[in-house]
């Protein structure tokens, strides 16, 4: 995985104690971890592991109440050969995921599934569902993907004067429909070298 999160480097971790464990993915190196050292954090309600990676050592908070890590795990796959702009826009958008500002993260779904409708023979100045039906309509959408199609239009379609936010489970389907397009239009095209052309 990318690391979206800047790492700190080797860390030396002063009067660390064994803690109890917990399975979490590490937001820095992208792996699932079950850390047991680091620092301890009594609070009056819960208590609070600051976790060290034991592959990478970077630091994770771990709030035993709420069940919650700090950074957050991503979601979403990594891919490979996006041009620079999407790149950014795309580790944005699932940044803001692992923060649990789901509605941020899906506005940025929405504008690259819109750039990339364009990008690939859209009129621009349309509304979303036109850009989902022009990706529907143009063989972007895998077989039996009508479904999908159908939830991303509903989802994504409101006028820009509504507000309207968004819940973690939504936002996962929508960055696996956008990871899904941007795998297909730009990571295997880009695997299938000249060479290996028949
Ligand atoms: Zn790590």
């Amino acid at each position: 995985m990318k690391k979206i999160y800047k790492a700190y480097g080797e860390l030396d971790y002063i009067k660390e104690v064994e803690l109890p464990s917990h399975s979490i993915e590490c937001a820095y190196c992208g792996n699932t971890i079950a850390p047991n050292t680091g620092f301890y954090i009594k609070s009056q309600y819960e208590d609070i592991f600051v976790y060290k990676c034991p592959l990478c050592t970077n630091p994770i908070i771990y709030n035993s109440y709420t069940d919650e890590s700090f950074p957050g795990s991503m979601y979403g796959r990594d891919i490979k050969g996006l041009p620079e702009n999407i790149q950014t826009l795309y580790d944005e958008c699932r940044t803001n995921y692992s923060n649990k500002c789901y509605t941020s993260s899906q506005m940025i779904a929405r504008t690259l599934l819109m750039h990339i409708a364009v990008e690939q023979g859209a009129k621009e100045g349309e509304t979303f569902a036109k850009y989902i039906d022009y990706l529907e309509n143009n063989g972007f959408i895998p077989p039996n993907g009508k479904k999908w199609v159908d939830f991303i239009r509903k989802s994504g379609n409101v006028a820009n004067h509504q507000i309207v936010i968004k819940e973690k489970e939504e936002t996962e389907k929508v960055i696996t429909f956008l990871s899904s397009l941007l795998l297909f239009i730009y990571e295997l095209p880009n695997e299938m070298s000249e060479g290996d052309k028949t």
